[in-house]
């Protein structure tokens, strides 16, 4: 919140940045829109700056740039249970690829083992780890306490077990959601540490110093991203990319709690530096051409877009969540190859909204996942698959 605060404030005070509200970006254009055909065997891919929609006009602008920073954030709106904001839709990492650019480890998504479940909330509200630090117990619907059966760390074990641990006592009993209990505690004490999660549950009815509360693994962060180097550089020239949409690596497959930090900041003012260094290096293009949108209409109906988003929810988390198979990542990619034929007739039928770009995107970016997944034949860090199950660790520290 701090570092936000004051970054927009010195935003505003600087004469030389302009700030573009309610603008959302398509594409990166390179040279691909220049008439070239780009593959990804090309080398020297070049990003000369991004078309963009003004939804105030419905009007799609040229933005011509020496250096572009790609910072669209993640990829949780993939999911239907997720607690990433909804603009989470990877919109970054789908125009990179598009673009033909590198992006790696997809397959690395973390879920948050314990999300508030309540039906129809879209983000799910976060219950903190903090939550089980100070004692609570996760608890079956039958009143177990099943963290036993799975790590001797019970409720204090890394974010990938108890998340698979709640996966599965919710899959064998038919479930959708445990609980966790902090009923045992002082409920002053829980009160004065918890506040908002207190508020929070009491104005739905739970008041959590006497009832349980219900939770659900959510999608929350991804490892892997647009593959950068330590300038925070991607595949493609003059694009940067930082933050949760970048895979700088340092994550590995499986990412420690609150360090986000690193991506966003650190590697942020790498690529200033690294920017300021060599943007003058480089030239505009004066010869990009006007976003095309010949015969394209609006879309008839705005439920066709909606629809088919909350399918590809219902595919990522049904097939593609904390558990995988080979089995069940065929059948996800045989559906969402189906709403991926869908989707790009559609959006090349249709005036531009941001509604149909995020559907684009969702599409790109679960296919990401997907491919990944089924290329990644073994059991590592967030990547889970009964098809290749762990091997224990052997003496020369795999
Ligand atoms: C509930 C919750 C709790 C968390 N707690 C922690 C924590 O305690 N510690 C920690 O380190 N991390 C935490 N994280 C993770 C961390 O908050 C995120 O990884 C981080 O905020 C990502 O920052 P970002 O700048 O990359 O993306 P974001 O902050 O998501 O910003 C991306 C921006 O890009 C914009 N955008 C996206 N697409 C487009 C487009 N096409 N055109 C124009 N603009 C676009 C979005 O509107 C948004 O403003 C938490 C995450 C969540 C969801």
């Amino acid at each position: 919140y701090e570092i936000q605060q004051s970054l927009i404030r010195r935003i505003r005070e600087s004469e030389s940045i302009d700030v573009f509200e309610h603008h959302f970006a398509i594409e990166i254009i390179t040279q691909h829109h220049l008439g070239k055909i780009v593959t990804r065997r090309t080398p020297d891919i070049t990003c000369y700056g991004a078309y963009v929609l003004d939804e105030n006009t419905g009007a799609v602008d040229t933005f011509l740039s020496r250096v572009t920073l790609m910072a669209t954030g993640g990829v949780g709106a993939v999911y239907t249970t997720t607690t990433n904001p909804l603009v989470a839709t990877g919109d970054g990492i789908a125009m990179v690829y598009r673009a033909k650019g590198t992006v790696r480890d997809m397959e690395f998504i973390q879920f948050h083992p314990t999300a508030l479940f309540h039906p129809g909330d879209r983000p799910s509200f976060l219950i903190t780890e903090a939550m089980r630090g100070y004692g609570a117990i996760l608890r079956n619907p039958a009143g177990e306490r099943f963290m036993e059966k799975y790590d001797p760390r019970l409720e204090l074990a890394p974010r990938d077990v108890v998340a698979r641990a709640i996966d599965s006592e919710m899959k064998a009993g038919g479930h959708d959601h445990v609980y966790l209990d902090v009923t045992h505690k002082d409920p002053g004490e829980t009160r004065h540490h918890f506040p908002n999660i207190y508020a929070k549950c009491l104005s739905l009815g739970i008041d959590i110093t006497k009832d349980y509360i219900p939770v659900a693994p959510a999608a929350h962060y991804l490892c892997g991203g647009i593959v950068v180097d330590t300038n925070a550089e991607s595949s493609i020239s003059r694009l940067y990319a930082v933050g949760e949409c970048s895979c700088t690596g340092l994550h590995g497959g499986n990412r420690l709690a609150s360090n986000s930090l690193i991506e966003a900041v650190v590697y942020a003012e790498a690529a200033a530096r690294h920017a300021i260094e060599h943007a003058h290096d480089y030239q505009f293009r004066d010869d990009v051409p006007l976003w095309n949108d010949e015969g394209t209409s609006h879309p008839e109906e705005m439920v066709l877009i909606t629809q088919s988003a909350r399918e590809v929810g219902q595919i990522m988390s049904t097939y593609v969540g904390i558990v995988r198979s080979d089995l069940r990542l065929d059948r996800a990619w045989n559906r969402l190859d189906i709403l991926y034929e869908e989707t790009e007739r559609l959006f090349k039928q249709s005036k531009v909204s941001r509604a149909i770009c995020e559907l684009r995107n969702i599409i790109n970016v679960g296919y990401l996942i997907m491919r990944q997944a089924k290329e990644r034949k073994e059991s590592r860090g967030l990547h889970y698959t009964i098809d290749y199950p762990p091997q224990p660790h052997n003496e020369t520290g795999d």
